[in-house]
């Protein structure tokens, strides 16, 4: 098998709070294949965006990681000093976040942006514009070549967010963390992105890890699927396998209360009752046992293991079958 693009290991983060230690990531195992999408799903709180901070080590100041590693291409990320970091951040593992007003720099034009970042490649100024424009029209800008020298307010958010991607794909990077890109769009736009996303990662041949809370947008986009659940995985495998056969009790709840998922009129929105548990004081057994209705006594003192559902598929769940052998 292909050494994963990316490797998660038992990976813990806390961080320090008046309260304890609160622990926002625990043993979080999962690994993206070489050319293929995985999406990770859960409410707020879940850990996405810790995890994330943790994979581009840009964690709050407050924050410890406890264990584990994040192996990047075979090689720990845990382990690299901040030069080494910040040489693979934007060039081998690019980032796109929720607002691309983040991303862009609202006094300096598009062109003048796509060309800054590509300080590293020893190419002349027209050849970088050229880049510039081709990577625009890639990502379905029209009249590229005029539009760069347009400032980020002249473009509407859909072009924004397609402009902020362009420049995360322009080093070819090896991995493409996208955090909600498509979240602020109306439902167009956010088709349209999903699809040229699609398209592109497979031209330039990269991984995508795709965080959404949208579930439709993961089920079209994704190849694999984990689902985080408090700060720990508790399901994942491949999108259809889990989407279709859900193992975990909290992934059928996210799946019954997916807006897509409701056939009939309704005024009210599904929700699961409860809240997540308090992470400085977490409970002994299952971190979904309150909000389960289908609890057993020993989901209330015994951690549940990951446990194999079908190939390549698992969940963390007392009413499984077998242990995933280590
Ligand atoms: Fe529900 Fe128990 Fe399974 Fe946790 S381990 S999801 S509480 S049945």
């Amino acid at each position: 098998m292909n050494t994963p693009v990316l490797d998660i290991k038992n990976l813990s983060v806390g961080y320090h709070t008046q309260r304890g230690r609160l622990k926002a990531l625990r043993n979080v195992s999962f690994a993206i294949p070489q050319n293929s999408i995985v999406g990770i799903v859960g409410e707020s709180g879940c850990g996405k965006s810790t995890l994330i901070s943790a994979i581009i080590r840009l964690l709050a100041g407050n924050a410890e990681i406890g264990s584990g590693q994040i192996l990047f291409k075979n090689d720990d990320l845990l382990a690299k000093t901040e030069n080494q970091m910040r040489a693979l951040r934007g060039v081998d593992l690019s980032m796109v976040f929720q607002d691309p007003m983040r991303t862009h720099n609202p006094v300096l034009t598009i062109g003048r942006q796509m060309t800054d970042i590509q300080y590293r490649d020893q190419l002349t100024k027209a050849q970088k514009k050229e880049r510039a424009a081709e990577m625009l029209s890639l990502v379905g800008i029209p009249d590229a070549a005029e539009r760069l020298n347009q400032y980020p307010h002249e473009f509407s958010g859909g072009m924004r967010q397609r402009i902020a991607i362009a420049m995360a794909l322009m080093a070819r990077p090896s991995l493409l963390i996208a955090d909600e890109p498509t979240t602020a769009l109306d439902a167009t736009l956010e088709v349209q992105i999903i699809k040229r996303l699609r398209e592109l990662q497979s031209e330039i041949g990269c991984s995508i890890l795709f965080i959404s809370h949208h579930l439709g947008v993961i089920a079209e986009l994704c190849d694999y699927v984990v689902v985080m659940y408090a700060g720990e995985v508790i399901e994942q495998g491949p999108v259809r396998e889990v989407f279709h056969t859900p193992a975990h009790p909290y992934t059928s709840a996210l799946l019954r209360c997916d807006p897509g998922n409701i056939r009939e009129k309704t005024r009210n929105l599904p929700t699961i009752p409860g809240e997540i548990p308090d992470l400085v004081d977490l409970p002994a057994g299952c971190v979904f046992q309150s909000r389960c209705a289908q609890a057993v006594d020993s989901c209330v003192t015994a951690r549940p293991e990951f446990r194999n559902v079908a190939g390549g598929h698992s969940a963390a769940c007392h009413l499984l079958g077998e242990e995933v052998p280590a």
